[in-house]
């Protein structure tokens, strides 16, 4: 069977975690914004903690964040455990940003930043924003942080530069379902060396160092997963997690529960396992995401004007960590598909301000467009293990699908 998702992993990764002694965090944090150009990288055990460790150490508390109604959960978690309040903002398509008219409505005295998603790995217009923020910094006279999620996007391009780069601080999220993978891990990065040191002194202040058993633990995690996601055994996997939840932890990298929490180990620093395979993956990043763009066009030539529905844009510049279509059926494409052996995804599936713990930061407002994508969104195997029959199987199979056969 297909997976949806697959790490791409060899011996080189398995290889990296058995070696010992040096820095490793420290050499993947410089590997890191070497290799996305930026100025500092600093590691943390989930992209999310990232984040609330910048709210936090920037002083940033009772404001309002202004963030996506359409993206992981965990940002909102991260935002209101720092002391925060999300203040969601609906999306636009085709490219499932937030809509820029409507950050600029949100924007107001309270305002503390703004975190700018670029989901699916298509960017946000970084310049447009920036603009915006600014008119709003002088009409308030606060300081509005910008804040760029690069968790689907890493360098991403909008007018021909990263947008990593193109606010205060950038974060990642490197879990096994990300583009590239440090087991588990988080990045944040900067260019504004006093931001970074203040980051630095106050994840090293406040994170511990992970226990024993979770650093024995990690390496036969990582095996498992590979093992997991591999071709032959995916059959049993997929019929294992469908009928018993067994394997959520290994195969849903996100619970979807009605609570606002974040793993117990989020103050933990990055372990040396996990940076010497963060190590390795940086190395296949340009590759990956090679491919990524490869399987988006030819989905795009195979697909475009063969379906009932609407296919994403083809952007020089998106890094595409998903392939995303929206189906009036979800649940039927999805059964029909799996049937012919090509698991679908189905990310996003909520929409923050309708989950029951966010329903109160929603105020009176209606975010028609995240609720409209958290139904009918499904999204296609995109990753770097694909072969291009492989692809050509997937594009046929729905086309079939389709057209109800
Ligand atoms: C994965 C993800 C994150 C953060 O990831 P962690 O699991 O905390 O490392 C943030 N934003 C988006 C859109 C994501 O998909």
């Amino acid at each position: 069977m297909i997976p949806r998702l697959k790490p791409h992993l060899d011996y080189r990764e398995f290889a990296a975690m058995l070696r010992l002694g040096g820095p490793a965090v420290e050499a993947f944090e410089q590997a890191f914004a070497s290799k996305f150009g930026v100025g500092h990288a600093i590691a943390f055990p989930y992209g999310r903690s990232a984040l609330l460790a910048y709210l936090s150490a920037s002083g940033l508390r009772d404001r309002e964040i202004v963030m996506p109604a359409y993206t992981c959960s965990v940002v909102a978690h991260a935002v209101v455990l720092s002391g925060n309040r999300p203040r969601f903002v609906d999306i636009e398509l085709p490219e499932y940003n937030m809509d820029l008219g409507l950050v600029e409505a949100a924007l107001n005295e309270r305002t503390g930043a703004v975190i700018s998603t670029h989901l699916f790995g298509y960017p946000l217009d970084v310049h447009r924003l920036r603009e915006i923020v600014r008119a709003a910094e002088a009409r308030f006279g606060t300081r509005i942080a910008i804040i760029q999620d690069c968790a689907h996007s890493f360098e991403a391009r909008s007018d021909g530069r990263s947008v990593g780069r193109a606010g205060d601080v950038a974060f990642y999220g490197l879990n096994i379902s990300k583009m590239i993978t440090s087991i588990f891990g988080g990045m944040l990065t900067t260019d504004d060396s006093v931001a970074a040191q203040q980051l630095r002194a106050f994840r090293d202040a406040n994170f511990r160092p992970a226990s024993l058993a979770k650093q024995v633990m990690r390496p036969a995690y990582l095996l498992a997963a590979h093992m997991a996601f591999s071709r032959p055994a995916y059959r049993f996997v997929y019929w294992l997690q469908e009928s018993s939840g067994l394997l959520d932890g290994l195969t849903k990298a996100y619970h979807l529960d009605d609570e606002i929490h974040l793993p117990p180990d989020h103050l933990d620093l990055m372990l040396p396992v996990d940076a010497r395979v963060g190590m390795v993956q940086l190395s296949k990043y340009d590759e990956i995401v090679a491919r990524r763009r490869r399987a988006a066009s030819m989905y795009d030539s195979l697909l475009r004007d063969r379906l009932p529905w609407e296919l994403p844009r083809l952007l020089d510049g998106a890094t595409y960590s998903h392939y995303v279509i929206r189906v009036p059926d979800r649940a039927t494409v999805m059964q029909e598909m799996a049937r012919r052996g090509i698991q679908l995804g189905q990310l996003i599936e909520y929409s923050m301000p309708h989950l029951p713990a966010y329903r109160r930061y929603a105020g009176d407002e209606d975010f028609p467009m995240a609720l409209e994508c958290s139904r009918m969104t499904i999204n296609l195997p995109v990753h770097a293990s694909l072969r291009d029959r492989d692809i050509a199987r997937i594009a046929a199979c729905l086309v079939e699908v389709a057209a109800g056969k």
